[in-house]
């Protein structure tokens, strides 16, 4: 079992793992067609792990083709729904299979811990691609109540070729989130990793052919956002691009959409969630430890870390302690080791960001009580120390913007109202929590919080029939939950006239 390994051990087998570095396209790994290739750097000690195929327009356009003809065949799109989960399970027992492979990768790529790859991506992502395959032979058709005279049937099809573009901060789990309810629907789609991190991606995708998932249904280049991810987002034949990642970034992909065949576009895309602790909040210890791992798990790297910790005045002293007690556990480390819980940042751009807006907080007056500066640099790796700022007002840069790192923005209130209007003065409306014993101060607030999911007394709670995505620039479409399914099917209406 994977807990049981040691440093020593994943470092032993970590020199031993091959990796799988070119595009995998109509069930074939292929180099680029251009020959070109991009370096893989270990963000645990800036090590090149490989060099990778870096595809562009015309892989792109390869890949596009190869997915078509799949989907044109039948060959997926055709089977029945009790046959593809039947592939789709076995799909994600190999990926349990390979637990401890795909954790190491996953950990060398982008510089999380093992002891969370093991535990939560890997996992997470078996366990979507099953509950996809799962649930797709359970649902019905409708038909609608018209006049005795005719029936009309309302079907959900496939919308065709998809497109799927994540990020690096949970490669293989986000993935997951596209891959199981494209598929399971009965698409045939194109997976392009974030540069930062595509060796998972890549080696999951022998495992889908193993499971029996045909040549052509899935498909991975790997490439950078500006050449492969623009090729799939202004491609004629793709018919629908679901996308993870930057608010940024998700803007262009509706730009790319409307400059070419209006393909359909959902966005799951960046968050500044507001934590709301208010002074009547039932445990207060609890929700301290709940602020500590909202915003320092996954080195900060979540869409909806608990980047603003708005906390009630009259407790905000006492509270700040308590968070910086429970932060302990929050110290950076080789995470290779499984004791450590807090790893490297995915590369050296990052870091650099996450530390300019560090600089951001001081320069405006907010007060550094915890961390503020690097870490482990002897190491040639990308680490800060976890990071907390006290007095901050809601109008500075790291109250604004999205850091993408380990680091807490503390913001006082007054009153329940004040702590609505702070909360929802963002442009951001992907998650939110709010802290308080009485059910009905509860409702009243997360009814008003503008955020597509909000959670009462814990945070970051969810399972896989719960949809998650965001209001606001945080974008739209929801991943997880059967929710997800309608941004993969078409509705077609057909009318028999007795
Ligand atoms: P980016 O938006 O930079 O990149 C996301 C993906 O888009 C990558 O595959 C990237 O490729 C690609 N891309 C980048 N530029 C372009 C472009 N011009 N045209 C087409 N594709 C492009 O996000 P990050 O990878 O930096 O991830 C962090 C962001 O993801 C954060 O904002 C975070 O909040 C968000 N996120 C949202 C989640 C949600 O569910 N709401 C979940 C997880 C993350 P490449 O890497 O090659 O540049």
């Amino acid at each position: 079992m994977a807990a049981a390994l040691t440093l020593d051990q994943w470092t032993d087998q970590a020199g031993k793992l091959a990796y799988r570095n070119q595009a995998f396209i109509g069930g074939k790994y292929v180099p680029a067609l251009s020959g070109k290739t991009f370096e893989c750097i270990s963000p645990i000690d800036g090590k090149r792990l490989t060099s990778v195929a870096a595809c562009d327009a015309a892989d792109v356009d390869v890949a596009v083709k190869a997915a078509r003809a799949a989907f044109e065949s039948g060959v997926w799109s055709g089977l029945a729904p009790a046959r593809r989960k039947k592939i789709m399970i076995r799909f994600a027992d190999l990926m349990l299979k390979h637990r401890d492979e795909l954790a190491l990768l996953e950990t060398l790529d982008m510089g999380k811990p093992i002891r969370f790859s093991t535990s939560v991506d890997i996992p997470g992502a078996a366990n979507c691609i099953a509950w996809y395959g799962e649930a797709i032979d359970k649902l019905y058709d409708e038909v609608a109540p018209t006049d005795p005279s005719a029936i009309a049937f309302i079907r959900k099809e496939p919308v065709g070729v998809v497109a799927a573009v994540v990020p690096w901060n949970f490669p293989l789990l986000m993935a997951s989130w596209k891959i199981g309810p494209v598929l399971a629907a009965g698409n045939s789609m194109i997976l392009k990793p974030a540069e930062q991190s595509p060796l998972t991606a890549l080696r999951i995708a022998e495992l889908a052919m193993e499971a029996g998932i045909p040549e052509g249904v899935f498909n991975v280049v790997p490439g950078f956002g500006e050449t492969a991810g623009q090729a799939l987002g202004r491609h004629m034949d793709v018919d629908c691009v679901t996308f993870t990642g930057s608010t940024e970034v998700g803007k262009y992909f509706l730009k790319y959409a409307g400059e070419s065949n209006m393909k359909r576009v959902s966005l799951e895309c960046g968050g500044k969630s507001p934590n709301i602790v208010l002074a009547d909040a039932p445990d207060l210890d609890a929700a301290a430890k709940a602020a500590a791992i909202g915003i320092f798990f996954n080195q900060g790297e979540v869409c909806n870390a608990a980047s603003r910790l708005l906390v009630q005045d009259s407790i905000k002293d006492e509270f700040v302690e308590k968070v910086i007690a429970a932060s302990g556990r929050f110290k950076p480390g080789n995470p290779l080791d499984p004791k450590t819980q807090m790893g490297a940042m995915v590369d050296a751009t990052q870091t650099k960001r996450v530390m300019s807006y560090i600089d951001a907080g001081r320069n405006e007056g907010a007060v550094v009580r915890m961390g503020g500066s690097r870490a482990l640099t002897e190491t040639g790796g990308h680490y800060i120390e976890p990071t907390l700022f006290d007095q901050v007002d809601n109008g500075m840069k790291i109250a604004q913007e999205e850091i993408f790192g380990p680091v807490l923005a503390t913001i006082g209130f007054k009153d329940v109202d004040d702590a609505i209007r702070i909360a929802n003065d963002t442009i951001y409306g992907l998650a939110s929590a709010v802290w308080t014993r009485d059910i009905s101060t509860a409702h009243k607030v997360a009814n008003k919080l503008k955020t597509g999911v909000v959670w009462v007394n814990t945070f970051d709670a969810g399972d896989m029939s719960t949809p998650f995505g965001g209001y606001k620039q945080s974008g739209f479409g929801r991943d997880k939950s059967l929710h997800a399914l309608e941004k993969y099917t078409q509705v077609k209406m057909t009318w028999i006239q007795l």
